[in-house]
C-alpha cells in the first residue's frame, strides 16, 4: 500500500516551504488540498505540477473514500490544506483516522503552525496550552464557549479572523476576567507581523481603535487561571515535601 504523508506548508512567508515537504509533494501521485485555486499557485511556484484533488469539509465524506482505495493500491498521497498543518482547525482528520483504522501508513511532513509559531514568540507561559479552535461566531455563544476552560491552567490559544478579533477580545474579558494578560499575534510571518500584549480588557480595546489590527489573520493566546496556576504550584510543593520528608531520619 502506499504512504499518506500529511504536509505542512507555509502560513504567510513562503520561504519556510521545507525542502522535504517540497520533495513529497513533487512526488506525491495525488495532492489533496482544501481549494485548487489557492494551492496550485504556491506549488506552481516550487515548480511541483502534478494531480490535485480538492478535499474540504463539505466533500470530505466523499472523496476520503476515493483517496483510501488509491493508497490500497499502492499510490502516495500527500494531504495539505490552504495553509499551515492540516488537520489543525482544517479537513484532514476523517481521512487520517479512517487510513490508521485500515493499518496504511500516515507520515508527518512538519513545518508551519499558526498556533505553535505564535506562543513560541508570544512570552506566555508555554509549559502547559489548550488549543480551543475558532470561537463562535455570536457574542452569546462565545460568552458560554469561555466556561469550557475558564478555569484551565495553560495558556489558552485561539484562531480568530481579524474581521472579529476586538468583538472576541471583548467576549474573553468578560468570560474570563479583564485582567488576565493576553497575546494577539497579527499576520506571522509576513511583512506586517506584530504582537500585542496587555489586559484583555485593553487589548480589546486596542483592537477596536486600529483599523489595522482588523486585517489579516490572527492568533489570540490568554494566560491560564491563575488559581489553577496556584493549586499546581500546591501540588508541586506538597510532592517537593513529600520527597523531603522521605529522607529525614
Ligand atoms: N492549519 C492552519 C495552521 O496550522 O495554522 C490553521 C488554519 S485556520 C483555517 C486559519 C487561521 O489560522 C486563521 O484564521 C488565523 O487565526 C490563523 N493563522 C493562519 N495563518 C496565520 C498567520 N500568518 N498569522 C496569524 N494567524 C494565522
Amino acid at each position: 500500500a502506499g504512504i499518506l504523508y500529511v504536509v505542512a506548508t507555509p502560513i504567510g512567508n513562503r520561504e519556510d516551504f521545507s525542502p522535504r515537504a517540497q520533495m513529497v509533494l513533487a512526488e506525491a501521485d495525488v495532492i489533496a488540498c482544501e481549494d485548487t485555486r489557492h494551492s496550485r499557485p504556491l506549488l506552481a511556484a516550487f515548480g511541483i505540477a502534478g494531480e490535485l484533488l480538492s478535499y474540504h469539509e463539505h466533500n470530505e465524506d466523499q472523496v476520503a473514500p476515493r483517496l483510501l482505495q488509491r493508497l490500497r493500491a499502492g499510490e502516495t498521497v500527500a494531504l495539505i490544506s490552504d495553509a499551515g498543518t492540516p488537520l489543525i482547525s482544517d479537513p484532514g482528520f476523517l481521512l487520517v483516522r479512517a487510513a490508521r483504522e485500515q493499518g496504511l501508513r500516515v507520515e508527518p511532513i512538519p513545518g508551519p503552525c499558526a498556533a505553535i509559531c505564535a506562543l513560541s514568540a508570544a512570552g506566555l507561559p508555554s509549559d502547559r496550552f489548550l488549543f480551543v479552535g475558532f470561537p463562535p461566531r455570536t457574542s452569546a455563544q462565545r460568552l458560554a464557549w469561555c466556561q469550557g476552560f475558564a478555569k484551565e491552567p495553560g495558556t489558552l490559544i485561539c484562531y480568530e479572523s481579524a474581521r472579529r478579533a476586538a468583538a472576541t477580545l471583548a467576549d474573553l474579558a468578560e468570560g474570563l476576567g479583564a485582567q488576565r494578560r493576553a497575546v494577539v499575534a497579527r499576520e506571522l510571518t509576513k511583512r506586517f507581523e506584530t504582537f500585542l500584549a496587555d489586559r484583555l480588557d485593553k487589548l480589546a480595546e486596542q483592537v477596536a481603535a486600529n483599523p489595522e489590527q482588523q486585517l489579516g489573520e490572527l492568533v489570540i493566546m490568554i494566560e491560564g487561571d491563575a488559581r489553577g496556576d496556584d493549586e499546581r504550584e500546591r501540588a508541586e510543593q506538597r510532592r517537593v515535601l513529600q520527597l523531603l520528608a522521605a529522607e529525614l531520619p
